[in-house]
């Protein structure tokens, strides 16, 4: 194999949990262009059987599919309904931006329930039927800045990303055998429906210049390319990593002292 072949995934199916909007919807249209039969999946079936037709009417391969993370019944009738599953991208995610002190119970349990609960017994029913067919496969997990790093105000999105990262590592040493590669991206400040509101804030975009060394907010479209690697044959030899998309946030620093 060579050049663009690493990167093709003709013959593939990939599963997009979350492709409704946002980092899974850019995921699910690039997959889909690089060649895989792609199954977007979501709670808004109508938003997903939208964009499916936009992908077909490129000539492309794109299924709706209704998903919801947070409902066992529903995981289970997903998992049997895209049997054929070869990559499996966990996107879903919501977050509530809160004191730690004021999370109610229920507001703990929905966020680790869709964070994190839903998208482990996901890849449980369809990792499965991915060993079963032995024909190896892709899962690909979204963590968050909140897998590696602190930030305040999200500490039950905080526990369900950081889990995101030891679930990643683990199976990715249990599954190798089944030649089954597991990996996290990690988003760091991405411009989506569920970040808008903070970055409609001024204080919030002045203090993203003051720190981020790419100096702009993320796109959807940032993030998708590194999905796409790790779906396809260039990514076979890379299993449990945790891989940033972030600007630089995580590992590097702005600096305002120039050389004399
Ligand atoms: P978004 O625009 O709000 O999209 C969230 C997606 O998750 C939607 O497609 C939504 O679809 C789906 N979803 C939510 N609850 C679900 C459920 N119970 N069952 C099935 N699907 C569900 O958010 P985003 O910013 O693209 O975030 C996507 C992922 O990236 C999340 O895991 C988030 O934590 C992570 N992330 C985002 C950022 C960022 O800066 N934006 C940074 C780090 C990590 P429906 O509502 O149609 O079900």
């Amino acid at each position: 194999m060579s050049g663009a072949g690493w990167f093709s995934l003709a013959g593939r199916t990939a599963l997009v949990a979350g492709a409704s909007r946002g980092i899974g919807l850019a995921v699910a249209r690039e997959l889909a262009r690089a060649g895989a039969r792609t199954i977007l999946a979501a709670r808004s079936l109508g938003a997903l059987e939208q964009e499916a037709q936009g992908l077909r009417a490129e000539g492309l391969e794109a299924e709706a599919l209704r998903l919801d993370v947070a409902d066992a019944a529903s995981l289970e009738e997903a998992a049997a309904a895209a049997p054929e599953t070869d990559v499996l991208v966990n996107v879903a995610g919501i977050n509530l931006r809160k004191r730690f002190l004021d999370y109610t119970p229920e507001e703990y349990e929905a966020v680790l329930r869709t964070n994190l609960h839903g998208p482990l017994e996901l890849t449980r029913r369809v990792g499965r039927r991915m060993i079963e067919r032995g024909r190896g496969g892709k899962i690909i997990f979204v963590g968050s800045m909140m897998t590696i790093l602190g930030l305040p105000y999200m500490v039950p999105y905080a526990v369900a990303k950081s889990a995101l990262g030891g679930l990643t590592r683990a199976l990715a040493a249990e599954w190798a055998q089944h030649n089954i590669q597991v990996n996290a991206i990690l988003p760091g400040f991405i411009l989506t429906d569920l970040t808008r509101p903070v970055w409609r804030r001024p204080e919030m975009r002045a203090w993203l210049e003051s720190v981020l060394p790419a100096g702009r907010l993320g796109a959807p479209e940032d993030v998708a390319p590194l999905a796409v690697f790790l779906a396809g044959p260039g990514s076979d030899y890379i299993t449990g990593q945790l891989i940033a998309v972030d600007g630089g946030y995580s590992t590097a620093a702005v600096w305002p002292l120039e050389p004399a």
